[in-house]
């Protein structure tokens, strides 16, 4: 992994990005802001998912006053995603939004920008420049390219330069992976400022983890972007998710507690479920250990596997495992050595006390 590119820090509220600090995670409400009390409950279950920033769209100068209402029920820092019109954009700076996703060249009269430039500069509040494909001027810009997409973006973050504003985060997305990567990496070589990375319109499910997973994690082991929204069609909730498991496979955070299984094979004992062993393994190691792991700033590997041709290697290289025999039976290890053979029933307890002997003699 290269080292992640020095970029400018700009403040959304209490989160840093850029300039070194951890690769943040946002998403965005899903909902019309007219439904506030859901619109809560949804920015703080996306919250309570390791989202750290969540963007809410006002559509006009109406949502201002919902907007109101949720940031007085919220603490987390909340991005105002807004169009065209730059009342609503000052609007909701001064109720109270830490950032503000606006493309000054929507807005068309200078003077507008002007009035966004000076509360967010009042404030303390960064804009964001987010150009998307289908956003391109194609007047302009007849065919959308990595190269069309920066001179895109690059027109934008012009007029908030001539404004002597900087407190910029630009993001490039496309719904084509190698088109994204290329743009953000042709973005990041022309500017300091942080970038947003994600994939748009990445669809739903498993399609969607994929593709993210392959344009946000090329670009992150690239050393380029500083915080990160998978988009995901379907309950935000679920794209946070996602995010945090893209972090933590490229390093960018720690998983705590890292579970190994097998695929399984003709191999494994049938009386095994090994999927729900693993998932229950997982739920009860990180439900008891996760804080302990945390404050002792320690991971923990733990491998469940399906048979002993494979299984006890596995097994003897985590702290702690298990390895199916036969009969519904398994093996369980702890620092690589066998400690006594389970029933599949008890096998989850008798893995987590063993930890827990393990952890207290440490
Ligand atoms: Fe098959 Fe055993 Fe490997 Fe699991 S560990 S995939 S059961 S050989």
């Amino acid at each position: 992994m290269q080292q992640r590119k020095k970029t400018k820090q700009v403040m959304a509220g209490t989160l840093a990005i850029g300039g070194g600090a951890p690769v943040s995670i946002q998403s965005m409400t899903c909902l019309p802001i007219e439904r506030t009390s859901e619109t809560i409950a949804q920015i703080n279950r996306l919250a309570d998912q390791g989202a750290e920033l969540v963007r809410v769209a006002l559509r006009n100068v109406d949502s201002v006053e919902h907007f109101r209402k949720i940031r007085a029920a919220v603490t987390l820092p909340l991005c105002a995603d807004v169009h065209f019109d730059y009342l609503i954009a000052v609007a909701a700076i001064k109720a109270g939004v830490n950032k503000v996703r606006i493309n000054p060249g929507n807005i068309g009269d200078p003077k507008g920008v002007l009035e966004v430039v000076r509360a967010a500069r009042d404030s303390g509040v960064p804009i964001r420049i987010g150009v998307n494909s289908g956003s391109v001027n194609r007047k302009k810009y007849p065919k959308v390219t990595p190269e069309s997409l920066v001179a895109s973006a690059m027109e934008h973050v012009k007029i908030l330069e001539d404004n002597n504003f900087n407190d910029i985060v630009v993001s490039i997305k496309s719904s084509n992976i190698a088109q994204t990567i290329a743009a953000n990496e042709l973005l990041s070589s022309q500017r300091d400022y942080p970038i947003h990375v994600g994939l748009t319109e990445a669809g739903y499910g498993l399609t969607c983890a994929v593709q993210s997973s392959v344009a946000i994690g090329h670009l992150l082991m690239e050393g380029i972007g500083d915080t990160i929204r998978v988009s995901m069609t379907g309950d935000p909730v679920e794209e946070v998710v996602v995010a945090r498991k893209i972090l933590e496979s490229v390093g960018e955070r720690r998983a705590w507690v890292r579970i190994v299984s097998c695929p399984t094979c003709g191999r494994t004992d049938p009386s095994l479920d090994i999927l729900s062993l693993a998932m229950e393994a997982d739920a009860a190691v990180t439900g008891r250990f996760e804080s302990y792991l945390k404050e002792k700033n320690r991971t923990l590997h733990v491998a469940v596997m399906g048979c002993e041709v494979n299984g006890p290697g596995e097994a003897k290289e985590a702290d702690a495992g298990l390895a199916g025999i036969r009969d519904g039976r398994l093996l369980l290890f702890a620092k690589g050595e066998k400690v006594k053979v389970v029933e599949s029933r008890e096998a989850v307890a008798a893995l987590v006390d063993e930890i827990q002997k393990m952890l207290d003699a440490e």
